[in-house]
């Protein structure tokens, strides 16, 4: 194998999406930095954070896109999604309205990208267990009816932060391979 097949990079655009406040900010902090804000605003976002990954021994680099908090004014533009191969689409296992709003972030996805992206469904906050609002089942069977991966997540305690990233980018990885 020569040097140049080695060293081949593969780039994956990743958005993380769902309501104002369920914690896609700080499950990048978390993933990509290992960092958590216990008081984030709106502001901590980068615009996209690039991440190495090792996936059966292949170089990734894992694009993902962070919103600025436009998500408030549903105001995230078509230059978000586009190019997007895959999505966590994430709500606050705390907070019932977040879950309820799954279905029009799925449409906002599939209106602005390829039908086939990847897509997790990410109940996060799973820390919260005496402030649960939505159960396990209830995601699970969301994410079965949608034919998404589905996985319960803490960027407080780190708790599958990585796995529900991984998950993702393997898939990814496995279509295209
Ligand atoms: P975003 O608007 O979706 O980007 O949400 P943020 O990442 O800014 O998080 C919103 C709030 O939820 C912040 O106060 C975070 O500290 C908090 N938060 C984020 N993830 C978790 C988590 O896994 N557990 C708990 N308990 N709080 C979290
Ligand atoms: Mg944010």
């Amino acid at each position: 194998v020569s040097e140049e097949v080695k060293t081949e990079d593969y780039l994956f655009k990743i958005v993380l999406i769902g309501d104002s406040a369920v914690g896609k900010s700080n499950l990048l902090a978390r993933f990509a930095r290992d960092e958590f804000y216990p008081n984030s605003k709106s502001t901590i976002g980068v615009e996209f954070q690039t991440q190495k990954m090792d996936i059966n021994g292949k170089e990734i680099k894992a694009q993902i896109w962070d919103t600025a908090g436009q998500e408030r004014f549903r105001a995230v533009t078509s230059a978000y999604y586009r190019g997007a191969v895959g999505a966590l689409l994430v709500y606050d296992i705390s907070r019932r309205q977040t879950f309820d709003s799954i279905g029009r972030w799925l449409n906002e996805l599939h209106t602005h990208s390829d039908m086939n992206v990847v897509t997790i469904l990410v109940g996060n906050k799973s820390d919260l267990r005496d402030a649960r609002e939505v159960s396990t089942a209830e995601g699970k069977t969301l994410a079965e009816a949608q034919g998404l991966f589905f996985m319960e997540t803490s960027a407080l305690d780190s708790s599958n932060v990585a796995a529900a990233f991984q998950t993702v980018v393997k898939e990814i990885y496995n279509i295209l391979s």
